[in-house]
């Protein structure tokens, strides 16, 4: 039997963050991982001899005194050289019924292009960026109160973003272009709260970043830091059951070991983390209440080789919509998808392998019952009609990219897909979700999944109890840890440290 004061469930990006912050308060920390590597949506991998990013693909924050560049300053796993900003100009593009609008860095700049499209609007516009920008201000995530919950936080995590822009905004295609970040979360703008819609919005027009290379760089420093601290790492160990007695868990086995400790945090699904209790004291309306929470959308990834190089610059990210943003989630057809976001993998990445090729990745929408068929199947040795599949899905995403360029007709060399199953077998998430549960209004704020259980040594974090994101998921971490130990010291010293690095950058 394995002894430690925790154990945390998922080597993702909140459950680094928890395992940092309790080994630093002396407590000795073992983290139980399924994968063979840290990271979860976090990690790359490597194709066609160059590191493809699987779920961070870019990042917000991230300019001195930003929440998120604060927040790894602290964890003391920021490394400059492992970012770079996006494009100034434009860094993401937006074609919505064959028109293209772009968002550059800056909000004067963004309200200018969009103005410049839109005259009639010029008015809602401005307003509705001064609203954003009061809004994402309020936001924990943002100011580092992470456990403040004021009435006017609750407002706006209960008014959804379709209400916020349509009283500002009657274009319909304006309306489109600023539901587009709704990819970034996968909920509708009728069912998403304006609040954490905002806070992503406002980190990018700030300070967009990607990786120079790949999100391993931050999984390795976060590695390494953990390590530091004495952390101990259980890479390929499966969490299969936590012993219940008394609401308290006294034991955890996994795939190779027993373990013995007094709290757990776990980064998993709610709804698996539950399913691993033994004996579950929750009530019944809160289990009730859990599985009735239907999960996002997935996505099919396609990683692709080109022969040569592209015109699709690896500062910006591409955003092709084929249908009104609003029923993007009513039904992801893969086989007819109806939206597309086009991205480079990291540049110095492709330039230190120094290559001919160029690299995009492509993902599309897909709903889980589309592959659903073959989830009892093993990964690498899957049906012959679900390779069968894969390769429809090949000729399907080659298709709309030759309606987007049509320099993709000769310039694909190779495609590597993955789908929903790929990422229930890498990421244990459920239905192969990208971000988790739905969060809708109804899982937000006061309604939303806190990290304290019923059960007194179970503590919840990640995407689920937060929003999706690696900025809020690392906050989800902190979240987690505060309510275990009962503090409010974080937040304080994230304040003092975020207003210091302003004040510096003045
Ligand atoms: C396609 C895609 C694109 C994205 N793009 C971006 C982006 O550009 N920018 C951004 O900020 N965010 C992006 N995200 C979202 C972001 O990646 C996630 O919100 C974030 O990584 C979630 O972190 P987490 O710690 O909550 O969970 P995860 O990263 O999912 O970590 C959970 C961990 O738990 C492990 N686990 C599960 N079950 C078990 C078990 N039984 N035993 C042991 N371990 C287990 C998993 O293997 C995993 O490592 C994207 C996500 C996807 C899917």
């Amino acid at each position: 039997m394995k002894n430690y004061d925790a154990v945390i469930i998922g080597a993702g990006i909140s459950g680094l963050t928890s395992s940092i912050l309790l080994a630093r308060e002396g407590m000795s920390v073992a983290i139980v991982e399924k994968h063979s590597r840290v990271g979860g949506y976090l990690h790359s991998f490597k194709r066609f001899g160059i590191e493809f990013d699987t779920g961070g693909h870019y990042i917000g924050a991230m300019e001195k005194g930003g929440a998120f560049r604060t927040l790894l300053e602290y964890l003391n796993v920021y490394v400059p050289e492992h970012y770079r900003p996006m494009a100034q100009s434009k860094f993401d593009r937006f074609v919505i019924k064959g028109k293209e609008y772009s968002f550059s860095q800056g909000y004067d700049k963004c309200i200018k292009d969009l103005t410049e499209h839109f005259p009639h609007e010029s008015e809602g516009i401005k307003q509705y960026f001064e609203k954003l920008l009061y809004v994402a201000k309020l936001m924990p995530s943002s100011n580092f109160k992470l456990n403040e919950r004021t009435t006017e936080v609750f407002k706006w995590m209960e008014t959804s973003l379709k209400d916020t822009v349509e009283s500002y905004i009657e274009d319909s295609q304006l309306q489109d272009v600023l539901y587009s970040y709704c990819t970034l979360h996968g909920v509708s703008p009728k069912d998403v709260a304006f609040a954490p819609h905002a806070v992503i919005t406002d980190t990018l027009i700030q300070g967009p970043y990607t990786f120079q290379n790949s999100g391993d760089d931050l999984a390795k420093s976060f590695k390494e830091e953990c390590s530091k601290l004495g952390v101990d790492f259980f890479l390929g160990e499966e969490l299969l059951e936590m012993n219940v007695i008394d609401s308290e868990i006294k034991k955890l086995k996994t795939t190779s070991f027993e373990f013995c400790c007094k709290y757990v945090i776990s980064s998993m699904h709610p709804k698996m983390t539950f399913a691993r209790l033994d004996h579950d004291p929750t009530r019944r309306v809160f289990k009730d209440r859990l599985l009735k929470m239907k999960e996002s959308k997935s996505f099919v990834a396609a990683y692709i080789r080109l022969k040569s190089k592209t015109k699709f610059d690896p500062d910006t990210n591409y955003y092709f919509f084929k249908k009104n943003i609003s029923n993007l989630f009513d039904d992801a057809n893969p086989l007819d998808p109806n939206f597309l976001y086009l991205c480079r993998p990291g540049r110095s990445n492709e330039e230190n392998y120094n290559l001919k090729h160029s690299f995009i990745t492509v993902h599309i929408p897909c709903d889980y019952s589309y592959v659903s068929g073959w989830k009892d199947s093993t990964f690498g040795k899957r049906s012959e009609s679900y390779k069968a599949f894969k390769e429809k899905l090949k000729e399907v995403i080659k298709i709309e990219l030759i309606k987007i360029d049509d320099s993709f007709k000769t310039n694909i060399d190779k495609i590597e897909i993955s789908t929903p199953l790929t990422n229930i077998h890498y990421n244990g998430s459920l239905e192969g979700s990208a971000y988790g549960i739905y969060h809708s209004i109804s899982n937000t704020g006061l309604k939303g999944l806190s990290p304290k259980t019923k059960i007194k040594n179970l503590f919840l974090t990640g995407q689920n109890i937060s929003f999706p994101g690696l900025q809020s998921s690392c906050s989800a971490g902190v979240r987690s840890v505060s309510a275990l130990l009962r503090t409010e010291k974080f937040d304080e010293d994230l304040r003092r440290m975020s207003s210091q690095n302003r004040k510096n950058d003045d």
